[in-house]
């Protein structure tokens, strides 16, 4: 193979369908911004909105917008725009709280379905909120529910006839590999068990098509690809086929079958509402709204498209120009294994990393030695990628991350 130069790049880029996008996004001055797999960046009419709904809505119009701005209904609206992107339909999903509490929601819900069997699969190395939440749920129902924890390769083995739930996320935050959402949901299907998925890392950045693979429920995340802000509201998915069993423990009022009847007892509600709880942040909300309809708007066969050149190329850059320092590619080679990430590890991944940010190319580093790099084809372009690894590559040249001051760890990585 020819050595790649950065003409290559530049090429790819005036030829790229969806360059217009970047110019949607704030991106500021010398940054290579490969972490909008973790928080995405903010669209610029995000703070136009934001503006208009503190100093119109909330300061002017008061208690009245609930109605006049359409907040009381914005978790539904905004779950049916996510429900075109993720292959549901409208009323499959509401947007609201946040992933760790719609797994432990979807989780319950499923339970309470497959009520005579006890076992829960999911992947150890999966993010640990989500092993997390559903550990807490195991013991808060009294222990006689058992987590089955396989890695990928025994997953399908995992799945039999105890099996209650399948809970997997399709993207793995570290690696960058995919699940066969499609084999292993019919996997569960087969065996009378039912699936949440948690699509975290795929939801703006994979063509997901819930519906056709008869997914049961799904969870996913609004900072990341969504481009909602900071903390941004997640969003829930329930197959319609199930809509009218299913029963979630956090019964708040927001999912009661009349709110404003105020009465003592509970009533559940309608299809998705009962996956709403309590009031929720309608300032987040609008925010998130933006990246969405931005989100709705693009083709995500093309994002995808980009997004896979862009990983490979990632790579064969790093193979010709970092080749002798020690990098290990982590993820998987054949694009279509891959999200929208590439993962190295290095034995001094942290230092590098700090280096690398502040150099402006922002990735982030997940311990114990991945380093991760964001690939988000609205706004990154191939030539970032290019400069981003000509800077790795001359931060090892010149042993540059050796500073000592790479090495102070701080809180968020
Ligand atoms: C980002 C992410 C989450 C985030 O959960 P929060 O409740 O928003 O903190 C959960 N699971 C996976 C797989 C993720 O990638």
């Amino acid at each position: 193979m020819t050595a790649l130069t950065r003409e290559d790049f530049l090429k790819l880029d005036r030829g790229d369908q969806l360059a217009p996008f970047r110019k949607e996004f704030y991106i500021p001055k010398g940054v290579i911004y490969m972490d909008g797999n973790s928080l995405g960046v903010m669209p610029k009419a995000t703070a136009a909105r934001v503006r208009e709904v503190t100093e119109v809505d909330w300061a002017h119009h008061l208690i009245k917008s609930w109605n006049t701005a359409d907040w009381f209904n914005a978790p539904r609206r905004i779950g049916d725009k996510i429900a075109g992107i993720i292959g549901a339909e409208k009323g499959e999903v509401v947007v609201t709280d946040s992933t760790s509490i719609n797994l432990f929601k979807a989780i319950s819900a499923a339970l309470v379905i497959k009520s005579d069997r006890s076992v829960i699969v999911m992947e150890g190395s999966n993010f640990p909120t989500d092993n997390y939440i559903t550990q807490g749920l195991v013991a808060f129902l009294g222990r006689q529910h058992k987590i089955r924890f396989v890695e990928k390769d025994g997953i399908m083995d995992a799945i039999d006839n105890s099996v209650a739930v399948v809970s997997l996320t399709d993207v793995h935050y570290k690696t960058g590999h995919r699940q066969n959402m499609k084999a292993i949901t019919s996997k569960a299907h087969q065996q009378g068990a039912l699936t949440v998925w948690d699509l975290c890392h795929s939801t703006g950045a994979i063509p997901i098509d819930l519906n056709e693979i008869r997914a049961d429920f799904a969870v996913g995340c609004g900072y990341k690809y969504l481009n909602g802000g900071p903390g941004a509201p997640a969003f829930i998915f329930v197959a319609k086929r199930h809509q009218d069993k299913v029963k979630q423990p956090l019964t708040g009022w927001w999912s009661h079958r009349s709110p404003f009847d105020f009465t003592r007892d509970y009533e559940i509600g309608e299809g998705i509402n009962r996956m709403l709880c309590g009031t929720q942040p309608i300032v987040s909300l609008c925010a998130l709204e933006v990246g969405v309809d931005i989100m709705a708007r693009a083709d995500i066969h093309k994002i995808r498209e980009k997004s896979k050149r862009m990983g490979d190329l990632f790579i064969a850059a790093v193979e010709q120009k970092c080749n002798d320092n020690d990098f290990d590619i982590v993820s998987p080679r054949p694009a279509d294994q891959r999200g929208s990430q590439v993962s190295l590890s290095h034995e001094n991944g942290y230092a590098i990393m700090q280096a690398l940010i502040e150099r402006g190319v922002i990735g982030d580093f997940r311990a114990p030695d991945i380093l991760r790099f964001g690939l988000t084809p609205l706004y990154l372009r191939y030539v970032d990628v290019w400069d981003a690894v000509d800077i790795l590559s001359d931060i090892m040249v010149k042993d540059i991350w050796k500073a000592p001051k790479y090495s102070v760890r701080v809180a968020v990585t």
